[in-house]
C-alpha cells in the first residue's frame, strides 16, 4: 500500500506547479545532488529574436549592440546569383528555409522574414529538399518562381544552408574569415548567431537574442540553497552559454556548451560515473534522451510532448523555481513517513 505521506506529498506537488509522475518519484528526488539545466527554453524563454541582419558584401560589421527592434543593414551591393550579399536576402532566402524547422532559431528568422514582407507574392520562394541536421542548420534548395517567362531552372535555384559555421564548413561549405569572425564577435556579447550560405560560400550572419525567465536567477539560488550543483547545458556557443549562466548565477566552470543533441545524455551520464545522482532540467527534443539517462528528469510544462513524456516530473508553468519546490517537498514527505 502507499503510505498516505507520499499521496499527500504528490497532490501538494499539482497545487506548487509540480506533477509528478508516480509516489516513488519522491524518493529520487530527495536523492539528487547535481541538477543539469538546459539553456534554451529552460533557464531562458526560448523565444529568440532577430535582432541584425548582415550581409558580407556591405560595408558595415554587423553591429553588436541588441537594438530593440530587428535591423537590417542597408544594401550596398548588387545582387548575384552566386553571391549572397546584401542584408535583405540573407534575410529572405534564410527565412524561406527556416520557415520548415520549428528550432527557436528558426522561428526567429521566420517572424523576421515575415515582419520584411516574406513571402513575397510576386516572386514567391519555393522550397525543396529541405533538411534539419539537429545541432548544426538547416538546408534547402530555394528556387525564385516567377511569373511570366521561367529562368533557366538551375541558374534560380539555390542550395541555401543556415547554420554554425563549423557545421557549414563540415558540409562543404567555404566560411570566409570575415564571416567566421562576425560570428565569434556576436557570440562574445553573449547573442546567437548562423551564418548563412548559398551556392557553396557563407555570406551572411544572422543574429539572435533570447532572455533569461524572469523566475531563473531565484530558481537557481534556491537550488544552491538546497545544496545541489546547477550546470548548464546547451548547443549554443560558449559565449551565449557563458553570458546566460552569469545572468543567473551559474559560474563559468559550470557551463557545458556546444553540446551536439545526441551527446546531451553522455553528459549527464558522465556526471552520474563521478557519483552523483542528477536532476536534468529540459523542454526540447534534443533533451529527451539526456531527461530519459537523469536519476530524475524533469519537463518544462511549456516544452515539447516529447521532452515531457521522457520526464518524471511537469513543472507545470514553466517555472524553474517549481524544480526546487519539487525537491524541498519530497525531503519533507519523506521525513513525515520515515
Ligand atoms: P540548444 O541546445 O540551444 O537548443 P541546438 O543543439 O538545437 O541548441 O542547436 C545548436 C546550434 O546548432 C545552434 O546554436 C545553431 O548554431 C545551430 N542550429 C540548430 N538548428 C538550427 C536551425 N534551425 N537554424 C540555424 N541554426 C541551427
Ligand atoms: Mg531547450
Amino acid at each position: 500500500a502507499t503510505p498516505t505521506a507520499i499521496l499527500v506529498g504528490t497532490g501538494r506537488g499539482a497545487q506548487l506547479g509540480v506533477l509528478i509522475r508516480g509516489p516513488e518519484i519522491l524518493e529520487s528526488t530527495r536523492r539528487v545532488d547535481t541538477v543539469v539545466l538546459d539553456k534554451t527554453g529552460t533557464v531562458t524563454e526560448g523565444r529568440m529574436r532577430v535582432v541584425d541582419v548582415w550581409g558580407a558584401g556591405t560595408r558595415q560589421p554587423p553591429s553588436v549592440a541588441a537594438p530593440a527592434r530587428p535591423v537590417v543593414q542597408p544594401v550596398e551591393a548588387p545582387d548575384d546569383a552566386n553571391h549572397l550579399t546584401d542584408a535583405p536576402d540573407v534575410l529572405r532566402y534564410a527565412a524561406a528555409v527556416e520557415s520548415l524547422s520549428e528550432h527557436p532559431i528558426a522561428q526567429a528568422i521566420t517572424a523576421a522574414g515575415r515582419a520584411a514582407g516574406e513571402p513575397d507574392t510576386e516572386t514567391p520562394l519555393e522550397v525543396t529538399g529541405f533538411i534539419a541536421h539537429a545541432g548544426g542548420g538547416v538546408e534547402g534548395l530555394v528556387r525564385r518562381a516567377h511569373s511570366g517567362l521561367a529562368l533557366g531552372g538551375a541558374l534560380n535555384t539555390r542550395r541555401v544552408l543556415v547554420g554554425r559555421p563549423a557545421w557549414l564548413a563540415d558540409q562543404g561549405v567555404t566560411v570566409p574569415a570575415e564571416v567566421r569572425a562576425a560570428v565569434g564577435q556576436q557570440e562574445e556579447a553573449g547573442a546567437t548567431a548562423v551564418a548563412v550560405a548559398w551556392n557553396g560560400t557563407a555570406g551572411g550572419v544572422i543574429t539572435l537574442r533570447d532572455r533569461a525567465r524572469p523566475t531563473s536567477a531565484r530558481a537557481v539560488a534556491e537550488l544552491k540553497e538546497l545544496g545541489l550543483r546547477p550546470y548548464l547545458l546547451t548547443g549554443d556557443s560558449a559565449g551565449a552559454a557563458r553570458v546566460a549562466a552569469l545572468a543567473v548565477g551559474i559560474p563559468e566552470a559550470d557551463v557545458i556548451a556546444r553540446v551536439l543533441p545526441a551527446e546531451k545524455a553522455t553528459v549527464v551520464a558522465r556526471l552520474q560515473a563521478e557519483g552523483r545522482t542528477v536532476a536534468m532540467v529540459g523542454d526540447g527534443v534534443n533533451d529527451a534522451a539526456a531527461l530519459a539517462t537523469a536519476d530524475l528528469g524533469l519537463a518544462m510544462g511549456t516544452g515539447t510532448a516529447v521532452a515531457i513524456e521522457a520526464s518524471d516530473i511537469t513543472l507545470v508553468r514553466g517555472d524553474l523555481r517549481a524544480a526546487a519546490s519539487a525537491v524541498r517537498l519530497s525531503r519533507k514527505t519523506l521525513r513525515i513517513i520515515k
